[in-house]
Formats: C-alpha cells, sequence, structure tokens
C-alpha cells in the first residue's frame, strides 16, 4: 500500500475513511510525518479545513500578543506552574527519589485544560466563534467546555448516547458551563461514533467553527499543535529538577492513551539522551484479543501499523485491518490509537513503551492515596503501577519524575464498584 492509498479494508466504520474511499476515491498526504507515521489520511473535502488550521498555528504559534494571553491563562484560569513534588514516602518504598508533576492540580483536575485553552485561545486569533469537540468518558469534553465558557464561544460537543448514559455527571458539569451535549445515537453509540459525527459537523460548519482535539492523534497539523500546548509541562519540569537536584532526571514515566500528557512532558527532553523516557501503556485485562475486541489498550506495546482518525499509526486491528474495540478499566486510555509521534519515537528506540495491567493500576491507585495523601485518576496510576515493576530490575535509576496527569476524584465510583465486585 502507498502513502496515498488507503485500502479498502480500512475504509470502513469512520466518516473519513468512508469518504475517502467513496466520493473522491482518494486520499491526500502530506507534511507531519514522523518516519512512517503521521501525515493526513484524509478526504479531500478536510483539505482546507487542515489547511486553514496549520497556517493559522504557523502564524501566532510565535506571536507575543498570543503567547502572553494564553500564558496569562495558563497561569491565572488553569493554575500554573504545577508542583514538582518530592513524593518522599513512595521513594522511602521504593529506594528511588520520586518526584511526582502535579497536573492533577490543574483546574478541571487533568492536564487536558493545557491543550484545551491554547486550541480555543488559537481559534479566537483565528476568528473562529464556535467549538465542537468529542468526548468519551467526558474529562476532554468538560476541559473544552471550559475554555469555550471562558473565552465565550459557542461550545458542541459531541458525545456517545451510550457514554452519556455512563457518564451523567460529566454531561451535566458541560452543560453548566453552557455546552450543548449532542447524543450521537448511531454505530456503537460510543466515542468513534461521536468523532464521525464532529469531522461532519466541521466539513459543514468550517467558516466559524474549530474542531478542539484532545490528544496528539488526528490528521496533521493536530499531534504537533497538542505537543506544542502540552510541551509546557515538560518545560516546566526541565526548570524545577535543576533547581532541585542540579542535573536531569534518570527517567520521566508517564501513562499513554492517545499520548498528550505523554509527549508533552517528554517532548523538551527528547534531545537530552540521558533522559530515560517511559510510556506506560493500559494492560487491561491482558495482552489478548478476542474476536472483534482487545482485552487491553496498549497499541505501542501491542499494536500494529494502521489507520485511525486520518493518521497512520500503530492501532488494534484484526487480521482484515478492522480496528478492535480496546478496553481499560481508565476511561481515558480505553483508545484503540495512539499518537503518531510516539508511535515513532517508541519504535526508534527513544521512548520505552510499557504497561501495567487494571489490576496493578488499582493497586497503585490505593498506594498513592496511602502513603502520599494524594487520589491519583486511574489513568495516572498505570505510570505509578510501572514504578513497583521498575524498582525491582533497576532500569529506572535514581531520580525518577513521573506525570501525575489527573486527580482520582472522578474514578471513585469505578473503584468503589470494582471493591463491591459488581
Ligand atoms: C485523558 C487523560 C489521559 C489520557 O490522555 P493522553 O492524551 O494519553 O494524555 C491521561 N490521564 C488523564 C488524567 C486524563 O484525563
Amino acid at each position: 500500500m502507498t502513502e496515498t492509498e488507503v485500502s479498502e479494508s480500512q475504509t470502513k466504520g469512520s466518516y473519513l475513511n468512508e469518504l475517502a474511499g467513496s466520493k473522491t476515491g482518494k486520499t491526500t498526504q502530506v507534511r507531519g510525518k514522523y518516519g512512517k507515521y503521521g501525515g493526513r489520511y484524509v478526504p479531500e473535502v478536510l483539505m482546507p479545513a487542515l489547511e486553514e488550521l496549520e497556517g493559522g498555528y504557523e502564524r501566532y504559534k510565535n506571536d507575543p500578543e498570543f503567547l502572553a494571553e494564553l500564558n496569562r491563562y495558563l497561569r491565572d484560569f488553569a493554575g500554573r506552574e504545577t508542583p514538582l513534588y518530592f513524593a518522599r514516602n513512595l521513594s522511602k518504598k521504593y529506594g528511588l527519589k520520586i518526584y511526582l508533576k502535579r497536573e492533577d492540580l490543574v483546574h478541571g483536575g487533568a492536564h487536558k485544560l493545557n491543550n484545551a485553552m491554547g486550541q480555543a485561545l488559537l481559534a479566537k486569533y483565528m476568528g473562529k466563534t464556535r467549538l465542537i469537540a468529542e468526548t468519551g468518558a467526558g474529562q476532554h469534553g468538560t476541559a473544552t467546555a471550559m475554555a469555550g465558557a471562558n473565552l465565550g464561544f459557542e461550545t458542541v460537543v459531541y458525545m456517545g448516547a451510550k457514554d452519556i448514559k455512563r457518564q451523567q455527571m460529566n454531561a451535566y458539569r458541560m452543560e453548566l458551563m453552557g455546552t450543548e451535549v449532542k447524543a450521537v445515537h448511531t454505530g456503537s453509540k460510543t466515542l468513534k461514533d461521536a468523532i464521525n459525527e464532529a469531522f461532519r459537523d466541521w466539513v459543514t460548519n468550517i467558516a466559524n467553527t474549530h474542531y478542539l482535539i484532545g490528544s496528539v492523534v488526528g490528521p496533521h497539523p493536530y499531534p504537533v499543535i497538542v505537543r506544542d500546548f502540552q510541551s509546557v509541562i515538560g518545560r516546566e519540569v526541565k526548570e524545577q529538577i535543576l533547581e532541585k537536584e542540579g542535573r536531569m532526571p534518570d527517567s520521566i514515566v508517564a501513562c499513554a492513551g492517545g499520548g498528550s500528557n505523554a509527549m508533552g512532558i517528554f517532548h523538551p527532553f527528547v534531545e537530552d539522551k540521558e533522559v530515560k523516557l517511559i510510556a506506560v501503556e493500559a494492560g487491561g485485562k491482558a495482552l489478548k484479543c478476542t474476536g472483534k475486541a482487545a482485552l487491553h489498550s496498549a497499541c505501542l506495546c501491542a499494536g500494529e501499523e494502521g489507520i485511525l482518525h486520518g493518521a497512520r499509526t500503530k492501532v488494534l486491528q484484526d487480521k482484515n485491518g478492522q480496528i478492535l474495540e480496546s478496553e481499560s478499566v481508565s476511561a481515558g486510555l480505553d483508545y484503540s490509537g495512539v499518537g503518531p509521534e510516539l508511535a515513532y519515537l517508541a519504535e526508534s528506540g527513544r521512548v520505552t513503551a510499557r504497561y501495567a495491567i487494571d489490576d496493578e493500576a488499582v493497586a497503585a491507585f490505593h498506594e498513592l492515596s496511602r502513603l502520599e495523601g494524594i487520589i491519583p485518576a486511574l489513568e495516572s496510576s498505570h505510570a505509578l503501577a510501572y514504578l513497583k515493576k521498575a524498582a525491582e530490575t533497576g532500569e529506572l535509576g535514581e531520580i525518577v519524575v513521573v506525570n501525575l496527569s489527573g486527580r482520582g476524584d472522578k474514578d471513585l465510583e469505578t473503584v468503589l464498584s470494582l471493591k463491591r465486585g459488581v
């Protein structure tokens, strides 16, 4: 298969690929490649929107006025900079010096607002008046609702009808902030159907609408834009660790779903070869697949090259190239793809890909709560779970930074129901 083709087996199940396969019969592939990954595997009808976005980003990304305004919002609205906290009890237990980057303290309880605020402000500078987004568990929808309300946008979030039922509080949270939550009743009524609806909306309303994608995924320029807005995490870590330790860390550990908190903390360190970068994926029940579904979400560890949401990357797919549903106890990691740049860095060996299964993450969730008085998100708990495995092999060195991507308040019901065995 060449870069400009989408094979028949990969044209099913997604609006992007449906269009690519039927109407024009061709896709366009341009900049934004990471080795063989990345690119823009989209139908022609989406190209003007992506090009306009790329142009807008190039124009404003180094604009002093834009950056000053963004920094103001990040400081006064989002609560940056976040602390780099020395977790002394956890450190003692594992015989390492463990620092936690406290993204759990960002407004909304996770790193997601860094990107939502950045893209919303960019959209405003580009003259857009309407934001759309799609959300699975509701976390990215909530971050978009916050940014949208704050900057005065009309905001619409697409959410699968099944997900709305499962996440009523998040849907209500968005509505409180003036966002219209649109239920998607097609297909499996979950995230992938919501993504299709969001693309459909964007194509129709390109003139006034920005599609705010929530992770380092999708067609170019999204993986670059989201990475850059999240890189504030790694830039702060670099200054903070030099101040506290007078040197670079030996390793940095982050959980990876789409990969935005991982790319955000890794990116400023990619050239610092002495710093080991470790992405921890969701191993779910086990690294196995049954029929139409994977029992995990570990695309770097156990996925294959394929195309998902307009980019070539590592995905979970069956022998015929059909995307498999993923599984994880943490909604934020439950995704069948991963960002193309992270796939490239993992394949080239710069990033080490590991995984933790559900039970290990839940154990780490309890451990950090008890040892440090910090309840971590189940997503971040995967990164913490990996500390335990790695402390035994010594592969982390002495000074370790863990990206605590979010707080666990949203996960209490999940953890309680596990305890009760329901
Ligand atoms: C959404 C989310 C993630 C997963 O997204 P990435 O793009 O992989 O960072 C991780 N942690 C938390 C707390 C999240 O809300």
